[in-house]
């Protein structure tokens, strides 16, 4: 990183938004968890997608990596700036388009928080389906980037299944502008697609053309007893009946206890009185208390609406936090079909050793578990590598939607299999022939940030 480099910049993206003093960088080499830890020589905040062109090819020209950011609330290191990159924060590129209520879309500039996007489609009537715990923080173009899923996957779909066009710029620097949000286009693959969850390493992304749904008004909630984790799969096939079924979640007691514990609250169902809870949530155009009842009727549970569902939510979405107040856990985002819930947790039990503590939670419609180890210490290594192996004998995946990140680097082969592998490699070599964008992520690369040890 030379002077010169640092002074190109400067005449991009003006001297304020070239930030090179620790102080100024301190925030953006910590993830918002504050589980990884890197460094960087200097941030850079381009405005608009000719500004991260022209800093692309500054860098490109001095020879040194960028690291794109978006809110950095990702949960495997990728957005942590490492080896001497320059950091590449797109907040700024926050401009939001009018709601084009025909077509029931919007394009956003990939710095736009979910929550503002959610508030902005709310304005005109409609909603952004994509929804989860850290929406206040993070972006849309990191939601693309990941391929973000979140709670209501079983309803709309993962980020992916929004994405109607994108605007990109590549490692060269050259802009690729797809944002006509066609429904239909058969002109090729579509580019847009290849993009959405390749973590900062094809491309950056600079604006997305984004779906919207209906903006349901109405919404009841019920969190659940189970006897077991079957019980819960009976539960959710009972569900998936109710036309306004929106969400269906799971939480082990551990979870539930530590969220509510966190939130200094009582909890609706008293956690040792249950083997998991699912927390259903319900959202149409009338009341759905109705619906939610009929399949309740025989069950032990609160049906929650108004103050009392936002509660409910409220303890979902601080479980990651409450998790990462007591320490650092060993996570994991794991996947498989529902069926294989149960012996994916026995296994996980099985992997733990009695010091450790496992705190399970995910979205059960999905089949996704978080799997949140604290205490593991140097058994660390041998949990993961039996927690994963599980969830793919099981006939599952090692990331449901959090990403590869560098956590997971070392799997994504033994997940993919040699040829789709070998492909996608192939791709990030011919889009960015100098591996300058997000090295290390995805695929091999050293060195790696730092994991924030504290437990
Ligand atoms: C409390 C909490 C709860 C969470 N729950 C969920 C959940 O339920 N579902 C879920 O999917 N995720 C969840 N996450 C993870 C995280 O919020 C998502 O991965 C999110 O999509 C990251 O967005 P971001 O803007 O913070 O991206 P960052 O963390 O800044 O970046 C994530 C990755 O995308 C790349 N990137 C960012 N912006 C761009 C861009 N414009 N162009 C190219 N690459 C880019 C980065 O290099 C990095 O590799 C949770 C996180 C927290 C802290």
């Amino acid at each position: 990183m030379t002077d010169a480099l640092v002074h190109d910049l400067r005449a991009i993206v003006g001297a304020t938004h070239v930030l090179t003093d620790a102080d100024m960088r301190a925030t953006y080499e910590t993830d918002w968890l504050q589980q990884w830890r890197g460094d960087t020589p200097c941030v850079v905040r381009p405005q608009s997608a000719g500004e991260v062109a022209a800093v692309l090819r500054a860098v490109a020209a001095a020879g040194v990596a960028v690291v794109p950011q978006g809110g950095n609330t990702g949960l495997v290191g990728g957005s942590v700036p490492r080896g001497g990159a320059v950091l590449l924060s797109l907040q700024r590129l926050n401009s939001l388009g009018a709601v084009d209520a025909a077509a029931q879309q919007v394009t956003a500039g990939a710095g736009v928080t979910i929550e503002s996007l959610q508030h902005h489609a709310r304005a005109a009537g409609l909603d952004f389906a994509v929804d989860w715990g850290a929406r206040a923080t993070a972006t849309v173009g990191g939601a693309v980037s990941t391929n973000a899923g979140g709670s209501r996957v079983g309803r709309f779909g993962t980020m992916r299944a929004q994405v109607m066009g994108l605007q990109a710029v590549f490692a060269d620097g050259s802009v690729v502008t797809q944002l006509a949000g066609l429904p239909k286009e058969t002109a090729g693959p579509h580019l847009p697609s290849l993009l959405v969850g390749s973590e900062g390493t094809l491309a950056v992304v600079t604006a997305a053309r984004l779906r919207l749904v209906p903006w349901y008004r109405c919404a009841a909630a019920a969190l659940v007893a189970c006897d077991s984790l079957p019980d819960s799969v009976d539960l959710l096939a009972q569900l998936r009946r109710l036309p306004s079924l929106d969400a269906v979640e799971l939480l082990m007691p551990e979870a539930l206890s530590v969220a509510c514990d966190f939130l200094r609250i009582e909890p609706p169902l008293d956690p040792t009185s249950a083997a998991a809870f699912v927390l259903v949530d319900c959202a149409a155009h009338t009341d759905p208390s109705d619906e939610l009842l009929v399949v309740l009727a025989d069950r032990r549970g609160v049906l929650a609406t108004g103050p009392q569902r936002d509660v409910l939510f409220r303890i979902r979405d601080h479980v990651t936090i409450a998790i990462g107040a007591l320490g650092t856990p060993l996570k994991l985002d794991v996947a498989v079909p529902v069926g294989q819930l149960d012996p994916l947790v026995q296994r996980v039990h099985d992997a733990v050793a009695s010091a450790a503590r496992a705190i399970i939670f995910g979205h059960l419609a999905e089949g996704n578990l978080h799997v949140n180890i604290l205490g593991a210490g140097t058994d660390a290594p041998a949990i993961r590598e039996r927690v994963l192996t599980a969830a793919v004998e099981l006939g599952g995946t090692i990331s449901a939607e959090h990403g590869i990140g560098v956590a997971k680097v070392d799997w994504l082969e033994r997940q993919l299999g040699d040829a789709a592998y070998a492909a996608l490699r192939a791709i990030k070599v011919a889009l960015d022939p100098g591996n300058l964008l997000n090295p290390g992520v995805l695929f091999p690369s050293e060195p790696r940030p730092s994991r924030v040890a504290r437990v």
